[in-house]
């Protein structure tokens, strides 16, 4: 689509005639910017970042989110200096970088991905806008400007924000703040979805990567929407939907490319695996059942970490709780049982749902086991009443 250069001051009437504002891409080793309205952003991002530095939600392992780094360093080359990466948990698919270089990689997109090409897919595709300067573009058309001044009219998001100053262009920098916060300020047009997706793709491949993964990731989301019907898209669904044009798009250039690559899948693991078990559990408290039971599907084809991935299939089946879900259970948990990796608690909610599947004998042998393998848990006296209600 042609575009037409709008000034900030007639950001309204330039809205409302459709016209998309053009900047020019942002300099390797520039910045702060000089105009007003970047300003605005800049400091909105500085204050997002210094939250999030200190948030708890911040992934308490250097040795994870210094490997993410290092990817991102991979990809975005000269730009590398002046981008920040900070691993946080939240059982989400989200990936976003504020116009200052502050980027944020949530631990669901971690589970997500399968290797270290996958994941250099989507921190390129980031990159990628950073560099095009796609926020402060969207930040002077119509539908960034409404949304924005939405959030800060009705202070919309998490119980409303402290208005810290007023911006230059007369809306909360706060506000503002606690989006780029929560990796929700980028809500970017299909126009720059697809240069983000191209300038994305070269760097990645540029980066060594194998181009046939670049559209993988999206393949496994549209899975998880497609199957899970999902009524509200996960947070990267809404500023990035994936799309079956975007997924042919992501594949075609891969044909094209005639390049090969790695796809860095030892390490990845190395630096995910550890913390699998806890995401996954973090998602299930989340109740993101349905699309937990598709991702473990996948990551059992895939066969690392099988006792740990069985029990946590148990426990999908064990909280959806639909007809035939006990039974499910009770041959996922045993499933787990017969690899090393199967978690301590398997033999305990074994034994829960034997109880409630009414197979007291089996039961009373799995609490048992439980005991006798965590003697000192802390639900250890709970187990023990529970034994001495069964036969
Ligand atoms: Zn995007």
């Amino acid at each position: 689509m042609k575009s037409r250069r709008c000034s900030a001051a007639l950001i309204l009437a330039a809205a409302l005639a459709g016209c998309a504002a053009q900047v020019p891409k942002l300099e390797p080793g520039k910045g702060p910017p000089t105009e007003l309205s970047e300003q605005g952003l800049w400091l909105a991002s500085r204050m997002a970042e210094q939250s999030t530095a200190i948030s708890g939600r911040r992934i308490e392992d250097p040795a994870l989110e210094d490997y993410v780094a290092r990817v991102q360093c991979r990809v975005s080359t000269d730009y590398c200096p002046q981008i920040r990466v900070y691993t946080m948990q939240v059982p989400d698919f989200n990936a976003s970088m504020a116009p200052n270089g502050f980027a944020q990689v949530w631990t669901g997109l971690l589970l997500r991905v399968e290797n270290e090409a996958q994941l250099a897919t989507v921190l390129a595709h980031e990159t990628a806008h950073y560099i095009q300067r796609h926020t402060l573009e969207q930040f002077k058309t119509t539908r960034q400007t409404a949304k924005l001044l939405l959030a800060t009219q009705f202070g919309l998001l998490f119980g409303g924000v402290g208005v810290i100053s007023a911006g230059p262009v007369g809306f909360s920098t706060g506000a503002i703040s606690q989006l780029i916060a929560m990796g929700y300020l980028a809500s970017y047009s299909r126009e720059q979805e697809a240069e983000a997706d191209r300038i994305g793709f070269e760097l990645m491949t540029q980066a060594g990567y194998a181009p046939r993964e670049a559209a993988e990731i999206w393949a496994h989301l549209l899975e998880e929407q497609r199957e899970c019907d999902l009524p509200t898209p996960p947070a990267l669904f809404a500023s990035h939907p994936p799309s079956a044009e975007r997924l042919q798009t992501l594949r075609r250039l891969a044909e094209r490319s005639g390049k090969s690559g790695v796809t860095g899948r030892a390490d990845f693991l190395e630096a995910t695996l550890p913390h699998r078990g806890k995401w996954l559990r973090m998602e299930l408290a989340a109740r993101h059942i349905c699309r937990v039971r598709v991702l473990l599907e996948r990551l059992i084809d895939q066969g690392e970490n099988l006792g740990e991935l069985y029990y946590y299939q148990g426990e999908v089946y064990r909280l959806r709780g639909e007809q035939g879900d006990l039974e499910r259970a009770i041959k996922a948990y045993r499933n787990a049982l017969d690899y090393p990796a199967a978690p301590v608690e398997t033999q305990r909610e074994l034994g829960r749902v034997l109880w409630r599947a009414e197979r007291p004998v089996e039961a009373r042998r799995a609490f048992l086991r439980y005991l006798n393998a965590a003697q000192s848990a802390d639900d250890a006296a709970m187990i023990e009443a529970y034994l001495e209600r069964l036969p």
